[in-house]
């Protein structure tokens, strides 16, 4: 199995009369020999690559992909004054929306941007909120 690498040194292909030097991206495999910078040439000498790093870095690009990850609820009481200030947070959220709506009544509220925005005023609801409860 060969890889794509950085050339160490310049060269030639082979096969093709391809050149490349220091520092290009090549293909290179040690057994069977092939080394190319043209994927098509180098595997016709024999060479094989994994295009599944290829193709899952490219899902992995895609914005907002769905990861799963575990999560361990902690198994504590929650105290009321908790409650009490977890209600305020949401009733921020739902003051947050409407402000969001309002400035931006042209983007979709299912939308990551909205939420982000959504999310930022509503932090700066609670935090102007906090200073007058001061
Ligand atoms: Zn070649």
């Amino acid at each position: 199995m060969g890889t794509k690498i950085t050339a160490k040194y310049s060269g030639s292909c082979k096969t093709c009369g391809e050149t490349w030097n220091v520092g290009q991206g090549m293909y290179y495999q040690k057994l069977p020999k092939a080394m190319c910078t043209d994927l098509e040439c180098f595997t016709e000498q024999g060479g094989t690559v994994q295009t599944s790093f290829q193709s899952s870095f490219k899902t992995s690009t895609t914005p907002f992909m769905k990861e799963k990850t575990k999560f361990v609820m902690p198994d504590v009481e929650v105290p009321d004054t908790l409650t009490v200030a977890a209600e305020v947070v949401v009733a921020a959220i739902k003051k947050a929306h409407d402000l969001a709506h309002l400035m931006y009544p042209d983007l979709e509220t299912e939308t990551q941007l909205f939420g982000t925005i959504r999310s930022k005023l509503a932090d700066q609801i609670l935090y102007v909120w906090s200073k007058k409860g001061q």
